[in-house]
């Protein structure tokens, strides 16, 4: 569902811009607002959210995707915990869907999907295990980096049940914005995949913008 937001960017207390290939880790206070502007387009941002007062609570795409009766994200969405618990709501949103099936991509599966010489490439696996590497104050682990949102990535569900990375729906500008329940971990990695479409084959800067 398209849903424009009434915040104005002037007004952010955060702005920050994350490069292609790089990662975003924060935490932002229950109440607040988290927009991540995909700047040129045709951009994956892959995302996992953590409580961060306990991160072994974090995103369930299961409880996610039960609860609301639909396996795409957009405006209106609440993105619950694997305690069931609502940690943030998809509030506005100029894009209108969003995958939470498809994972992140990782050296592994890019030798199983493209080819072997492909393990080298970068992958969203690799940027969050550096992210919490370089942040082991918020007390990450790898057994932490589970399944993801995949913002402005379009994996359509074919009628016989199957799943098939699309070209992107996302274009210059488009965002979506998310109001936090609880305090929250953000890390995305803003992916570098260049073998689908899900870049456009050509990974570009995102924004991040919070408002208070
Ligand atoms: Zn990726």
């Amino acid at each position: 569902m398209i849903k424009e937001s009434t915040l104005k960017p002037e007004d952010a207390s955060v702005r920050d811009t994350v490069g292609a290939g790089d990662y975003y880790l924060k935490v932002i206070k229950a109440g607040q607002t988290l927009r991540i502007l995909d700047l040129e387009g045709n951009q994956a941002a892959d995302t996992l959210f953590y409580s961060a007062d306990d991160p072994t609570e974090r995103y369930s795409a299961m409880d996610t995707i039960r609860e609301q009766g639909n396996a795409y994200l957009s405006a209106g969405t609440r993105l619950r915990s694997n305690y069931n618990r609502v940690m943030l709501d998809i509030v506005a949103d100029t894009c209108g869907r969003h995958d939470t099936l498809g994972g992140a991509c990782a050296t592994e599966s890019n030798t199983v999907r493209y080819d072997l010489d492909k393990r080298h490439m970068h992958a969203c696996r690799d940027s969050w295990m550096l992210a919490i590497a370089e942040h082991e104050e918020l007390g990450l682990s790898k057994r932490d980096i589970t399944h993801n949102i995949n913002f402005f990535m379009n994996v359509p569900i074919t009628p016989d049940g199957g799943l098939t990375f699309e070209d992107g729906i996302s274009a210059p500008g488009k965002y979506v914005e998310l109001k936090a329940q609880m305090d929250t971990i953000v890390l995305i990695s803003n992916c570098p995949q260049l073998n689908n479409p899900c870049n456009g084959y050509d990974p570009t800067p995102i924004e991040i913008l919070v408002w208070d």
